[in-house]
C-alpha cells in the first residue's frame, strides 16, 4: 500500500466513529439538542463527501498501480529477454551439441543419437533466429551500399555448413548508377540473409537465386530490390500467412528443412521499421520472387 492510499484508508475510517456517535433523530429534543443535531447532520454531510472524494482518489491510486506498461517500456523489457535468452542458450547448446557428437563417435550412429542430432539443429536455428531478432529492433537508418549488406548476408551464410557451398548460387545484379540508399546496413544485412537462406533451402542446386537491384522506374527516388529463387514456391492461398510468426506452409518439402517459421516476421518487421513493405510473387514448382523498396540516401536527407 503506497503512503497515499494509507492516508486515504485512514480518513475513511475516521468518519464512521463520527457516524456511530450521531444521537438517533427525536421530535421531543431540546431546542439546543436540535441545534446540535443540525450541526453534527451538516457535519456528517459533509464528511460524507470527503469519503466519497477520498474514494475516488483510493481508485484512482488502484488505477494508477496496475497501469500497463507503456510500449516503450515494452521494448526494453523484450530486447533485453531476446537478448539475455539468445546469450544464455547459445553456451549449454553448444556442449548439448558436442557431447552428442562425442556419443555418436564413441558409440556410432543410432536412432537415438540422430533424433537428439536433428533436435540440437532444429535448437541452434530457433536461437539464431532469436539473435536476428535481437539485432533487429534496434534500426538506425543511414546513408548505406546495399552491396555492402549483401556482403555482410553471404558472409554469414557461408559459415553454416549447410549453405557453406550453396551460396555460390546466388548471383547479384545491381544497376550501375545504384546510389548509397537510407537504411541499417546490419539489419538490412539480417534480412537479406534470412532472404537467402529461405531462397537456398526451398530450391535445388543448381539452380541461381538472384539478387536485382534498380533504381525503381515510377520511383526513381527509391531503389527496388528483389531476390529470385527457381524452387517449391508458395501456394497462392499462404502467401500472406508466410509472414506471420511460426507460420510454415505444412507440406512434406517444407517440413524436410527443419524451419522455424519466424524469419519472414523477422524480414517484415525490418522492413516495417524502414517504412518499407515485403511482397512476394510465388507460382508452386516454379519459384518465388521477394521485393521491396528502400528509399535513396540523396533525397531522403
Ligand atoms: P522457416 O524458413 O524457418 O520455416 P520463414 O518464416 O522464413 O520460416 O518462412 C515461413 C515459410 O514460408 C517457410 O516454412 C516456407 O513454407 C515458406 N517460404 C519462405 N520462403 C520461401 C521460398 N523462397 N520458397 C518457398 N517457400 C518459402
Amino acid at each position: 500500500m503506497t503512503a497515499r492510499s494509507k492516508r486515504a484508508a485512514a480518513t475513511l475510517a475516521t468518519p464512521q466513529v463520527v457516524l456511530k456517535a450521531l444521537p438517533a433523530k427525536s421530535t421531543r429534543a431540546a431546542p439546543t439538542q436540535r441545534a446540535q443535531l443540525e450541526a453534527l447532520q451538516t457535519e456528517n454531510l459533509a464528511l460524507r463527501a470527503k469519503i466519497e472524494a477520498l474514494e475516488a482518489e483510493n481508485r484512482t491510486l488502484q488505477i494508477e498501480r496496475v497501469q500497463p506498461i507503456t510500449p516503450n517500456e515494452l521494448d526494453v523489457l523484450r530486447d533485453a529477454i531476446i537478448h539475455n535468452v539468445s546469450h544464455e542458450m547459445k553456451t549449454p547448446l553448444l556442449h548439448v551439441k558436442a557431447a552428442v557428437a562425442n556419443l555418436a563417435e564413441q558409440y556410432g550412429g543410432n536412432k537415438s543419437t540422430e533424433y537428439a542430432m536433428t533436435a540440437t539443429a532444429r535448437l541452434e536455428g530457433i536461437i539464431r533466429n532469436i539473435s536476428l531478432l535481437a539485432g533487429s529492433t534496434d534500426i538506425h537508418p543511414t546513408p548505406a551500399l546495399l552491396r555492402d549488406s549483401v556482403e555482410y548476408a553471404i558472409r554469414n551464410l557461408r559459415r553454416s555448413w549447410e549453405h557453406r557451398d550453396q551460396v555460390n548460387r546466388v548471383q547479384t545484379h545491381f544497376a550501375d548508377d545504384l546510389p548509397p540508399v537510407l537504411m541499417d546496413g546490419q539489419a538490412m544485412g539480417i534480412a537479406l540473409q534470412l532472404l537467402l537462406d529461405n531462397a537456398l533451402k526451398f530450391s535445388k542446386p543448381p539452380t541461381p537465386i538472384t539478387i536485382n537491384a534498380t533504381l525503381t522506374p515510377s520511383e526513381p527516388q527509391r531503389v527496388y530490390v528483389e531476390i529470385v529463387d527457381c524452387g517449391i514456391g508458395i501456394p497462392q492461398d499462404q502467401i500472406d500467412k508466410i509472414f506471420e510468426a511460426f507460420y510454415m506452409v505444412d507440406s512434406s518439402s517444407t517440413r524436410r528443412f527443419n524451419g522455424v517459421g519466424v524469419g519472414l516476421a523477422i524480414v517484415r518487421l525490418i522492413m516495417e521499421r524502414h517504412g518499407a513493405a515485403i511482397t512476394v510473387k510465388s507460382e508452386p514448382g516454379k519459384g518465388s520472387t521477394f521485393c521491396f523498396t528502400l528509399p535513396c540516401a540523396a533525397l531522403g536527407r
